[in-house]
């Protein structure tokens, strides 16, 4: 016969004794049972809880009520782990003596036993009242300072595990987002790889074509590689996601790929000057193409976020560690506090720049991941409307 189930107690220690003794004998106080009924129920579920804590550590205890022939029985639930077996000293052989109706059932490792006693006719009970005395045991105050701190590590537990639960489910959304970006630029740069192939093919035509067309051409030419680029990040962004980046190490010296770097960057923005000072011989073992991509965002960044004929810095040196630290200013827009907090961020995009300039607030993170993949450390100094410094550092090779 299924229970209405009144109260349940965790069988973990001695202490569980005392709840489980009190509320035993509280219900059939409520219920008007006599002293000698509730004294006898509550010792009997005192002895088999004393035996359950002492040789298991997963018990449980129900009490609560459960029809039989029109009439109600009071009950007694234990469930636990099907310990070895029980020894004659155990109070669970003394308990069985005590109570009317006893019986112990054991499936899949699982033992439940359960006592009962029935409760006179002559105390009328329904379930309107079986859910009051339900309601008034949840609500009752706890016994001692013992069940209250239980009942604070109950919610506390369960409030645990749905923040698990919230966080697993967050954690499933966000690897399908990934999987969709890395998908979806697959698709989108194919096409994209073709048009571009095709600008550059009528571009070489020896038959020529008019200055009009040309100029039109070098423009789709010029948007596919921008499109190719952005692509290029999406498809980066899901690589850091998964860890699917692999890094080709090679030793270079740093000077020369800042000026390679330099060079390029001078070609693309004509109109910033572009100031070097590097100081000379200092070997770092990196993945250049990778380590290309970190200078062309944080230069292309510094040209993009300040007015031309500024001023755009590039040094080099060694930190107090040892570590080639590398450092771009700019005369820029800057930034504020909490964009200095947030930048490096996936997808994160000041508001200042949100109307005013073309970007998906990939570029930064992708390069932080860089950095912190070499074992460096990258990071920004800033004040609005002057001007922003990235520095980031590498471990020098010896
Ligand atoms: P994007 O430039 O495509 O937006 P990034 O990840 O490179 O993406 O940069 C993230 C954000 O950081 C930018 O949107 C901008 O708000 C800010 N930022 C980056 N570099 C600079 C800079 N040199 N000066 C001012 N703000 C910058």
């Amino acid at each position: 016969m299924s229970m209405n189930e009144i109260d349940v107690i965790s069988l973990e220690n001695e202490m569980d004794l005392v709840l489980a003794h009190k509320r035993s004998l509280n219900l059939g106080q409520k219920l008007g049972l006599t002293l000698a009924t509730c004294t006898t129920f509550a010792t009997a579920i005192s002895e088999i809880a004393r035996t359950v804590i002492e040789h298991t550590n997963n018990g449980s205890l129900s009490i609560g009520l459960v029809p039989v022939d029109q009439r109600f029985a009071l009950s007694g639930r234990f469930t636990f782990g099907s310990p070895e077996r029980f020894v004659p000293a155990d109070g669970y052989f003394y308990a069985q003596k005590l109570v009317p109706e006893f019986s112990r059932i054991e499936h899949d490792g699982i033992t439940i036993i359960e006592l009962r006693i029935g409760i006179p006719r002559s105390i009328n009970l329904n379930r309107a009242k079986i859910t009051a005395l339900a309601a008034y045991f949840k609500d009752a105050p706890p016994i001692n300072a013992y069940e209250e701190i239980k009942k604070r590590n109950r919610t506390l537990n369960r409030i645990a595990e749905e923040k698990e639960e919230e966080l697993k489910r967050s954690k499933i959304i966000d690897q399908k987002k990934t999987e969709f970006i890395s998908v979806a630029s697959h698709e989108i740069k194919t096409p994209i790889t073709v048009i571009k192939a095709y600008s550059q093919m009528i571009k070489v035509m020896k038959e020529g074509c008019s200055d009009q067309v040309k100029s039109i051409v070098d423009k789709i030419d010029g948007q596919t590689s921008k499109l190719l680029a952005l692509v290029q990040q999406l498809l980066d962004v899901s690589k850091f996601e998964n860890g699917h980046i692999s890094y080709q190490m090679e030793r270079v010296q740093i000077g020369d790929l800042i000026a390679d770097m330099v060079a390029v960057m001078k070609h693309i923005t004509p109109n910033h000057e572009f100031r070097v000072s590097v100081i000379k011989d200092i070997k770092v073992s990196i993945d250049k193409l990778r380590m290309e991509q970190v200078f062309s965002n944080l230069l292309g960044n510094a040209a993009k976020y300040s007015r031309k004929n500024t001023v755009i810095s590039i040094k080099a040196g060694v930190d107090t560690q040892g570590f080639a630290q590398i450092s771009v200013s700019d005369q820029g827009i800057g930034m504020n506090e909490r964009d200095i907090r947030s930048v490096f961020e996936k997808f994160y995009r000041s508001d200042d720049v949100l109307n005013s300039h073309a970007g998906l607030g990939m570029g930064l993170y992708i390069a932080s991941k860089i950095v912190t993949d070499h074992g460096g450390r990258i990071w920004v100094e800033s004040t609005p409307g002057t001007g922003s410094t990235f520095h980031f550092t590498i471990p020098a090779s010896s």
